[in-house]
């Protein structure tokens, strides 16, 4: 990927901490949030935001890779939180806005629950939080599904349902009233990323804190952000993956040396895309942008397999970084826009 070095110093220190303690957040004997906050400390989190305007997408997307090589979890986390940056920063006229300093400096985490935004310009089926004016308020009830990063100083960004056509984007606080974040599952990877469900009952969202009353606008303007940044995902498992598989390719296992050196070749046109799209992303195409990142979940579960069989029983043994791989990789398929939705959002341009 041909994405800027300027976070190169800062980030090799960084990165040897993240990778240190991804064991304990593999299993959730800590959480994703010192990351972000040792991140805020250099000032990394809004790299690019919004839309690229100071040119350093490719640098977020660097940054985002380079974490997801040595920790899912927190590049997941740093995705929803830098996501989160990007959607105050689209509506600077907001009382939201006020929230940004303490956002990018990591105090405050920043929460997307945007899947069912997606899901609803693409047809595929209504915002499920409803929203009635009352004055100047707009008063929430109903359900978020999943969402990441719902620690107690969350900052949630979310769509709702004002009634026939009217939708609009709020951001409120994980502590307001009427906010119920329900116990998280156990998961199969991610479980330090306080990935869970809400229950919205009478919640009361001034006007200031209304990011937009246009929905189809707003998903239009982060949307290639928020594919480019979940490609940096795939791109930085899949390319951790294929380098522990390279040093196994010896022996019987010269029989996969074919299979590694396409998912190899495919890892390289993948970043090159991904380098490009970040640098321009308003130029992108919105089915390309689809196609990036389909491929790249496809791409990480592939490597991650590869891994697996070149590694053998230690790959099965949990805490094996090859065994939290596997795992990891399986998320991709299921994060919005699931392989599902990009598939069929795709046959839709064929
Ligand atoms: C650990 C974790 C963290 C997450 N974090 C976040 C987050 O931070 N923010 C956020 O917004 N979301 C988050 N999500 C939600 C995620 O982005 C997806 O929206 C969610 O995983 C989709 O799965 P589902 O079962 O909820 O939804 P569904 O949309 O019901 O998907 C289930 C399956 O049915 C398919 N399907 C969907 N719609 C239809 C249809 N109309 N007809 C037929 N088939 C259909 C899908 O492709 C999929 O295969 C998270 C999910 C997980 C598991």
């Amino acid at each position: 990927m041909s994405t800027g070095q300027a976070v190169a110093p800062a980030l090799e220190t960084l990165r040897e901490e993240i990778a240190a303690a991804a064991p304990r957040v593999d299993r959730g004997e800590c959480d994703t949030r010192s990351a972000l906050r040792r991140l805020g400390e250099h000032d990394l989190l809004a790299l690019g935001a919004p839309g690229n305007r100071d040119g350093r997408l490719p640098e977020a997307a660097h940054l985002v890779e380079q974490i997801a090589a040595c920790c899912l979890s927190s590049a997941f986390s740093l995705w929803a939180h830098r996501m989160t940056i990007e959607y105050l920063q689209l509506a600077p006229h907001s009382q939201a806005g006020a929230l940004l300093p303490e956002l990018r400096a990591g105090r405050l985490i920043g929460c997307t629950a945007m899947a069912p935004a997606l899901r609803d310009v693409s047809g595929v089926e209504e915002v499920p939080v409803r929203a009635r004016r009352d004055g100047g308020e707009l008063v929430l009830d109903g359900p978020i599904r999943w969402a990441s990063n719902l620690f107690p100083e969350a900052v949630i960004v979310l769509p709702v349902h004002l009634g026939g056509r009217d939708r609009a984007v709020v951001c409120l606080r994980a502590t307001d009233e009427g906010v119920r974040i329900h116990q998280p599952p156990r998961l199969l990877a991610l479980g330090a990323t306080a990935s869970s469900s809400v229950t919205l009952t009478g919640v009361r969202v001034p006007r200031g804190n209304v990011l937009s009353e246009d929905l189809p606008g707003f998903v239009a303007a982060f949307r290639p952000t928020f594919l480019v940044l979940q490609t940096a995902l795939c791109t930085g498992l899949a390319g951790a993956s294929l380098e522990a598989a390279q040093s196994r390719l010896t022996g019987l296992n010269a029989v996969f040396a074919d299979e590694a050196a396409t998912l190899r070749a495919r890892l390289e046109e993948l970043r090159r895309r991904l380098g490009a799209h970040a640098a321009d992303p308003a130029a992108a195409a919105v089915a390309d942008l689809l196609r990036m990142r389909l491929e790249g979940a496809r791409l990480a579960g592939e490597a991650a397999r590869l891994e697996a069989a070149l590694h053998g029983g230690a790959g099965y043994a949990v805490g094996t970084p090859t065994n939290r791989r596997l795992r990891e990789a399986a998320f991709f398929p299921a994060q919005s826009p699931t392989e599902g939705q990009l598939r069929w959002e795709l046959s839709k341009y064929a």
